[in-house]
């Protein structure tokens, strides 16, 4: 295994949320989640910021009210950006955005234990760090092929690994939905997306 984690980003994933906690999904402008992987949620004490801010559409909302001695209002579960965020970007390099691409299986024998990553060019032979050359590996294949250059080890990546569009990932992102979905929030999700109790 490489020294990969200083090349690149920490892992993060999504917050575990809470049933409790009252979730608000954010949607863009053009009502799509702003992302799909982590889910965009806010706290519902961001939500009703934003409200305030008036930066956000209230689109659907839990029973349950926030009071103050001021005012009163059922907190938001769906809001909706008034300006449009931009969905172009690229995706950041980073290791969770890798595996993401990679479906959280090794490219060389699809065992989704043990993940680590693998340089398909070594290091030490050129190998950059980068989109094109860094592939989830199991630990297992990642030490069967040691130091090697694919051909040498006889050990191709299934797929060639290439730079994912946000779409790509966004895409991706839907085959591992969240712990918890408001039933309000489902009408912005994919159709596969499943309830779950
Ligand atoms: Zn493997």
């Amino acid at each position: 295994m490489s020294a990969l984690s200083h090349d690149i980003g920490p892992l993060s994933g999504a917050a575990p949320v809470k049933q409790g906690n009252y979730p608000c999904l954010i949607l863009n402008a053009d009502y799509q989640p702003l992302s799909y992987f982590p889910l965009s949620l806010w706290s519902w004490q961001d939500a009703v910021k934003a409200v305030f801010l008036d930066r956000v559409n209230v689109v659907d909302h839990y029973e349950q009210c926030v009071r103050s001695p001021n005012f009163e209002m059922q907190m938001p579960s769906v809001v909706a950006l008034k300006d449009y965020v931009p969905q172009n970007r690229s995706p950041a390099f980073t290791r969770f955005n890798l595996f993401l691409r990679d479906g959280f299986k090794c490219a060389y024998c699809q065992s989704p234990h043990e993940l680590t990553f693998d340089h398909v060019i070594p290091r030490r032979l050129g190998g950059k760090t980068s989109w094109t050359n860094i592939v989830a590996a199991c630990s297992t294949c990642n030490l069967k092929k040691g130091g090697r250059l694919p051909r040498d080890a006889r050990m191709h990546p299934s797929t060639t690994p290439l730079q994912p569009s946000m779409h790509q990932l966004q895409s991706q992102g839907r085959r591992f939905p969240p712990n918890h979905l408001h039933d309000s929030w489902l009408d912005y999700l994919y159709w596969d997306v499943e309830l779950k109790p």
